[in-house]
């Protein structure tokens, strides 16, 4: 058999499948209809057509009898599914979703696509493996190898191919929407071998966004005491929940609103991380027994694990950074898009077996942890109460990235506060260092315990910009760090720039009396050298509730459209979608208001 030149490498997923190559030295995920991942459903529309995908998942909560998911829960089984009347075996659904996935990369790549890696989670036995292979040859696809997934993902962050011939142990934890797996694999002279693998086939993202619809509900009928929740209804709920889930990843609050739940009224509530957290972490608990169990298999202590690697989109969930990182001793990998990086190992083993030299996966990330100083308190950790650095951007994180935390004013009437802004890993600010600082004043007279939103932004250029945003009354200031630039500053310039920029800091400041007490408020010089701080027009946080209105409303014409309109108000309406996020995106806020209004007019009309 002749070396075939191209071999594509495809997660076979239970909710969602990708399919990526390595081309020009890189891996590429190849988009299907515009999105790197396609969901793993087919069905048939209303008028009898095959549907595989995105339009095969749109229509599960409408014509659920018309639609399979999760096929791959089947494969190896006996089990048939029904479709249009017909009984199918696993591997013809899958094949159907292999050859989707097919399709799509020749039509990107404008070749013909032959040759296949694909994956299977470690746990699958022998036939679900030989299944799985017959789905490719079904599909059109001749399997070269049937690799796990954690395989995969060592081979993503470079296991077996630096030349490296000491043992290396890595600890693989995956969890995706519906199933949960972790592995520790060991990378020996090259080779890649998973020695332990330990999970639960039913636990995932969508169990938490079940556990946060439960809380919504509470919520609603605490508010609307008798309303009744239809299935339907309960839907929504969820799928409004799993956004606010995915919104707490990189803040610590979000807002729910979705009008007219039921026709007693509104859901308008917000989620805090901690109370998610909260209802979470009993799973969790199971995620990290089962973490256990692996180690102990594998004959492992926690200390001898080299990389953790994450996988899957619900470890995204930075509780679950922490556990990790609690457990392990060490910080888990996250440089590498976790519900892409299986697919991409698939490809650079396809590009090993038609014998291309191994690609290096390159992202921008960064390089360092961005912290603010304040005070922290963790008795826990025998600390007591310290001045130190509460990272907001960890180092490896991929660019660009955008988050938040909150802190807390501890004084009665405190006006103001101090931003300062740190490079490093350490948690005392003596060991980093003091990047940028501004003050944020004009907070409202209030009882200590107000809380300030302190938001990162950081683009692929590395510069940071800092916000700082009073949560109750919308007050904000924003600023500009070159965290790239700072190396290179010529410092005497950088000192009598910043001497200039913070005349206004160093003149005495009702609070800076007793700084030392102030929760975010430290003066305190780290003898550390600043770059300038560019000040910038401070831009307004959005008004109360028009985010939470533009979202709700682009979950209506989202159904809108999925439920048919015709092509010129489908168009008109995908435009003014466009229009909302670029003016989201800009925070143009008056721009958003306007656009949320002439899209609540359309819908107003288009949905009687
Ligand atoms: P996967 O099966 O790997 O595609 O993972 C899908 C699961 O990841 C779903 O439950 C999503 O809600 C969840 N997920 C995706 N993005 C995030 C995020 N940023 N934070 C938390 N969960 C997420």
């Amino acid at each position: 058999m002749s070396t075939p030149d191209l071999v594509v490498g495809i997660d076979l997923g239970t909710t969602n499948s990708s399919i990526a190559v390595v081309k020009d030295g890189g891996v590429t995920v190849i988009p299907v209809e515009g999105q790197p991942s396609m969901p793993s459903a087919v069905g048939l529309d209303p008028a009898g057509r095959l549907v595989i995908g995105r339009a095969a998942k749109n229509q599960s909560v409408s014509a659920p009898e018309n639609t399979l998911l999760s096929i791959k829960r089947l494969m190896g089984t006996d089990q048939t599914v029904l479709l249009g009347g017909k009984s199918y075996r696993p591997e013809e659904i899958s094949a159907l979703i292999l050859g989707e996935l097919k399709r799509a990369a020749e039509a990107h790549l404008g070749r013909p696509v032959t040759h296949a890696v694909i994956t299977v989670p470690a746990f699958f036995n022998e036939r679900q493996r030989q299944a799985t292979q017959d789905a490719g040859s079904l599909a059109g696809l001749e399997v070269l190898r049937i690799i796990n997934e954690p395989t995969a993902a060592a081979l993503a962050y470079g296991a077996g191919s630096s030349g490296n011939l000491e043992r290396e142990t890595l600890l693989v934890f995956d969890l995706g929407g519906g199933t949960f797996d972790v592995s520790l694999v060991s990378v020996e002279n090259g080779v890649v071998e998973v020695r332990a693998s330990h999970g639960d086939t039913h636990l995932g993202g969508d169990d938490f966004d079940l556990l946060l619809a439960a809380e919504g509900e509470k919520r609603f009928l605490e508010k609307h005491p008798g309303a009744t929740l239809l299935a339907t209804t309960r839907l929504r709920l969820k799928a409004a929940m799993e956004l606010a889930k995915i919104q707490l990843s990189d803040a610590p609050y979000s807002a729910v609103r979705e009008e007219y739940l039921t026709e007693a009224g509104h859901l308008d509530t917000e989620l805090a991380r901690s109370d998610y957290e909260s209802l979470i972490e009993p799973l969790l608990e199971k995620t990290l027994d089962c973490l256990q169990r692996s180690l102990s298999d594998a004959g492992v202590t926690a200390a001898q694990v080299d990389k953790v690697m994450l996988v899957g989109g619900a470890t995204r969930t930075p509780f679950i950074h922490a556990l990790l990182a609690d457990r392990l001793g060490k910080e888990p990998r996250h440089e590498i898009n976790p519900d892409l990086i299986v697919a991409m190992g698939a490809a650079i083993q396809g590009a090993a077996l038609a014998g291309q030299p191994a690609p290096a996966i390159l992202i921008d990330i960064t390089a360092h942890t961005y912290s603010i100083q304040a005070i922290m308190t963790d008795e826990n950790k025998g600390w007591g109460t310290v001045l130190g650095c509460v990272p907001i951007v960890r180092r490896g994180t991929p660019l660009p990235v955008r988050k938040s935390e909150s802190f807390s004013t501890i004084k009665d009437n405190q006006k103001g506060i101090d931003v300062t802004v740190f490079q490093g890993e350490d948690i005392l600010p003596e060991g980093n260092l003091e990047i940028g600082k501004f003050k944020f004043d004009g907070l409202a007279a209030v009882p200590s315990g107000n809380s300030v939103l302190v938001e990162f932004q950081i683009d692929l250029n590395g510069l940071l910009k800092v916000t700082a945003t009073e949560k109750h009354t919308g007050l904000a200031k924003t600023a500009v760090i070159d965290t790239a630039g700072h190396h290179r500053l010529n410092l005497d310039a950088a000192r009598t720039n910043l001497a200039a920029l913070f005349d206004e800091a160093d003149s005495p400041q009702p609070w800076d009396k007793d700084s030392d007490d102030d929760g975010l408020d430290f003066d305190a010089d780290s003898g550390a050298t600043t770059v300038p701080l560019q000040l910038v027009d401070s831009k307004p946080a959005a008004p109360a509730g028009l985010l939470a209105a533009a979202k709700s409303l682009r979950h209506r014409a989202e159904a809108l459209l999925e439920r048919g309109v015709a092509e010129s108000d489908a168009q008109d309406i995908r435009a003014r979608l466009g229009e909302i996020s670029s003016a989201v995106q800009s925070s143009d806020w008056p721009g958003l208001t306007t656009q949320t209004d002439q899209l609540s007019d359309v819908l107003f009309y288009l949905e009687d």
